[in-house]
């Protein structure tokens, strides 16, 4: 757990897939962010290719659904003058 990972941050547009699924080993999965030193599960690296979740659900394995879940939302640092005025949390 003290082993900190580095990440490219992968900028997506919205609408656009933004989870990036290792092809290699089926089993890794990031979003917006690929692992600098390759696949943390096979080490394969540039493997990733990126996805919506609803095609991982198509294709994917369970354990890789369930990590494509359990991501969390990307969050982009909100610009000042944004225009989301509706989340009142
Ligand atoms: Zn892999």
């Amino acid at each position: 757990m003290t082993q900190s990972q580095s990440f490219w941050p992968v900028e997506c547009a919205q609408g656009e897939p933004d989870l990036f699924v290792c092809l290699t080993c089926f089993d890794e999965v990031f979003r917006a962010k690929l692992p600098v030193e390759g696949c943390p599960g096979c080490g394969a690296v540039a493997a990733f290719e990126p996805f919506t979740l609803e095609a991982i659900r198509e294709w994917g394995t369970e354990s890789l659904i369930q990590k494509a879940e359990q991501l969390p939302a990307s969050s982009l640092p909100s610009k000042p003058g944004s225009d989301q005025a509706a989340s009142s949390v």
